[in-house]
């Protein structure tokens, strides 16, 4: 998040730098939570997934620790875990991993500063790098929710929520049912903060109520489709987590959340007058892929390379 001109096309990465949030993501969870309330002080143990640089456990720390002023005040059960594959600079109230979310170590990390407690919510705003490729960025989206939710089956408690972002592409029915298989209601939300031109929306899983009989373990030798492979429904026996018939796909109710009176993420509000001066970024980034680049420039070795 830079000092640009955004400033004036987009309100809501405006208000980010306004209210010191270091991302405008974190306007897409505060308007999720306005609908649902998920985030209250009831949450002890919470887990931020693909979490860099921050926004999401910006508000995470802000909603759970709202009244604590002191630590004596703060519940000391309460734990906040962002996990990214970047480094994150330090939130108070959260701890940071930087670590893969496919990886089974990771899991055994959190599940070790939770004290072997399971989680009351988990969260994911996963987005692999895109390649412009459309069917392959799809696939690997859909990948890493897949990952999310095999992490989220092993550390969320029974009666747990999870929120993710997803793309609704061509195959997102089957999602919804996998989903559906796991807990008891999902719902498909967009909130006005994400641009309506985009095919982003957030899965909002309430409940978490797996089949008795499954036990969720992750392994390093072993593939999704083995994770889930025993994975029946109760309500249909036939119905097999890793081969939902076309006709048992569902589509999930979908809600709109934010209100008309927030923002239009489309829009420009340019004739805002506090817009016209331009502020500066909450945090700089801490490890950006352009960061080589400047220190070769600044040695006078950034050269093109002929062929
Ligand atoms: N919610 C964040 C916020 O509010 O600041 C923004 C998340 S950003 C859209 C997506 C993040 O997913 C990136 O920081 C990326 O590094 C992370 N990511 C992608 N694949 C990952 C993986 N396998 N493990 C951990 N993080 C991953």
């Amino acid at each position: 998040m830079g000092k640009n001109s955004k400033d004036k096309r987009d309100l809501y990465y405006r208000k980010a730098k306004e209210q010191g949030y270091r991302a405008r993501s974190a306007f897409k969870l505060l308007q999720l939570n306005e609908h649902f309330h998920f985030l209250n002080k009831d949450l002890n143990r919470v887990v931020d997934l693909c979490a860099a640089p921050g926004s999401w456990s910006q508000v995470l720390s802000r909603k759970l620790f709202e009244d604590c002023d002191t630590v004596d005040k703060c519940n000391n059960n309460k734990k906040i875990v962002a996990v990214d594959l970047q480094p994150m600079s330090p939130i108070p109230n959260v701890i940071t991993l930087q670590a893969d979310i496919t990886h089974p170590k990771t899991l055994a990390k959190i599940m070790s500063l939770f004290g072997g407690e399971k989680a009351d919510f988990v969260c994911s705003d996963g987005a692999p790098d895109v390649t412009g490729l459309h069917d392959l960025d799809e696939y690997v989206q859909q990948q890493l929710i897949l990952a999310a939710l095999q992490l989220t089956t092993c550390i969320l408690r029974k009666g747990g929520t999870f929120v993710a972002k997803i793309f609704r592409g061509r195959d997102i029915d089957l999602l919804y049912s996998q989903l559906g298989m796991l807990f008891d209601k999902v719902l498909c939300c967009k909130p006005r903060s994400s641009r309506g031109t985009s095919v982003e929306s957030f899965v909002v899983c309430l409940n978490y109520n797996p089949p008795a009989d499954w036990e969720p373990k992750l392994d390093l030798n072993c593939s999704v489709q083995d994770f889930f492979q025993n994975l029946h429904s109760d309500a249909a026996a036939s119905k097999c987590f890793t081969d939902i018939k076309p006709d048992q796909r569902y589509i999930a109710d979908f809600i709109s959340c934010g209100g008309l009176n927030s923002f239009d993420s489309d829009a420009t509000y340019d004739n805002i007058e506090e817009n016209s001066k331009s502020l500066n970024p909450i945090q700089m980034p801490t490890n950006p892929p352009y960061k080589r680049a400047l220190e070769l420039k600044k040695q006078g070795k950034l050269g093109k390379t002929v062929v």
